[in-house]
């Protein structure tokens, strides 16, 4: 059992929106219903890709902390 310190984070919200919001390809129009975003920060900006399994094509999203 770990105790979690701290609260939600902005990184944690960010997150939280993508959860439940399936993502339509810009390209194809595939939508995923279980998207995983692969997310990377640089501590000023998150950035978030996403694959899509239709046609390969990788979507970028970038957000300020
Ligand atoms: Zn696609």
């Amino acid at each position: 059992m770990s105790s979690r310190t701290g609260g939600t984070t902005a990184f944690d919200r960010l997150r939280a929106r993508f959860d439940g919001r399936p993502h339509a390809c810009e390209e194809c129009g595939f939508v995923d219903e279980e998207s995983e975003w692969a997310a990377a920060t640089t501590g000023a900006t998150v950035e978030y890709r996403h694959e899509c399994p239709g046609c390969g094509d990788t979507t970028v999203r970038r957000y300020r902390l």
